[in-house]
């Protein structure tokens, strides 16, 4: 049997990272979280004191700095950045970087080398099923109420942000990503559109695992 890949995408709070983590355990894979790629950058960005919105040096330091991503840790050249790439700032520079078509050539070709090494995966994003991994052997796209999606964003943050913030938050982070010029957050041709409103993941995990078997 090949490597199996299976890409997951949807907007924040959709419950991307939960089922990614759950299916993963459950198929014996590993997981890419590219958002947390695209928010390592962005804290490189922050650290290098550069605008997040500046086009060339975002490329020229995508380019440059070294990101590993195991499990749920992260590293940015070496350093454990799993919780800096979490704060409000990081999330809102993250957007503004993966709007950089050359940025985003570095992490994508960088994506993929990953899925190459690992023989397939659990590959979360927001561009997985569209660009990242067309092929992939089974693609999801994740939606949920936005009432919902932001409590779950709060209480990702352990409470640091509230409810009605995180809800201001990730109608400004949909539209960034959906209006965006290059690979923005779409629906990709053949995936299958859950809504996970009020599901508990376990349900949403044994749904796709019956998917796979019908494939
Ligand atoms: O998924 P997460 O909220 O960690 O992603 C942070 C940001 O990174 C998103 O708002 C989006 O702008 C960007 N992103 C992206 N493409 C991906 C994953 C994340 O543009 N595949």
């Amino acid at each position: 049997m090949g490597s199996l890949v299976i890409a997951i995408d949807g907007p924040g709070g959709s419950g991307k990272s939960t089922l990614a983590r759950e299916l993963a355990g459950r198929l014996g894979l590993e997981r890419l979280d590219t958002g947390a790629m695209y928010r390592a950058l962005a804290l490189a960005v922050l650290r290098q004191g550069m605008d997040p919105g500046d086009a060339r040096g975002v490329t020229e330091l995508a380019g440059r700095v070294r990101l590993e991503i195991e499990g749920s840790a992260v590293r940015l050249d070496g350093e454990d950045v799993s919780a800096a790439i979490r704060t409000p700032e990081v999330t809102r520079a993250a957007s503004a970087v993966a709007a950089h078509p050359g940025a985003r050539r570095v992490l994508v070709a960088e994506q993929r080398a990953w899925v190459e090494s690992h023989g397939g995966g659990v590959v979360e994003g927001r561009d997985i099923g569209t660009v990242v991994c067309p092929d992939a052997d089974l693609k999801v796209y994740l939606t949920a109420d936005p009432v919902e999606r932001a409590r779950r964003r709060s209480a990702e943050l352990a409470g640091a942000q509230a409810a009605d913030a995180a809800a201001d938050e990730l109608a400004r982070r949909d539209r960034d990503d959906s209006t965006r010029a290059t690979s923005p957050l779409d629906v990709a041709p053949g995936a299958v559109v859950i809504d996970t409103t009020g599901r508990p993941v376990e349900g949403v995990v044994d749904q796709i695992l019956s998917l796979l078997e019908k494939r």
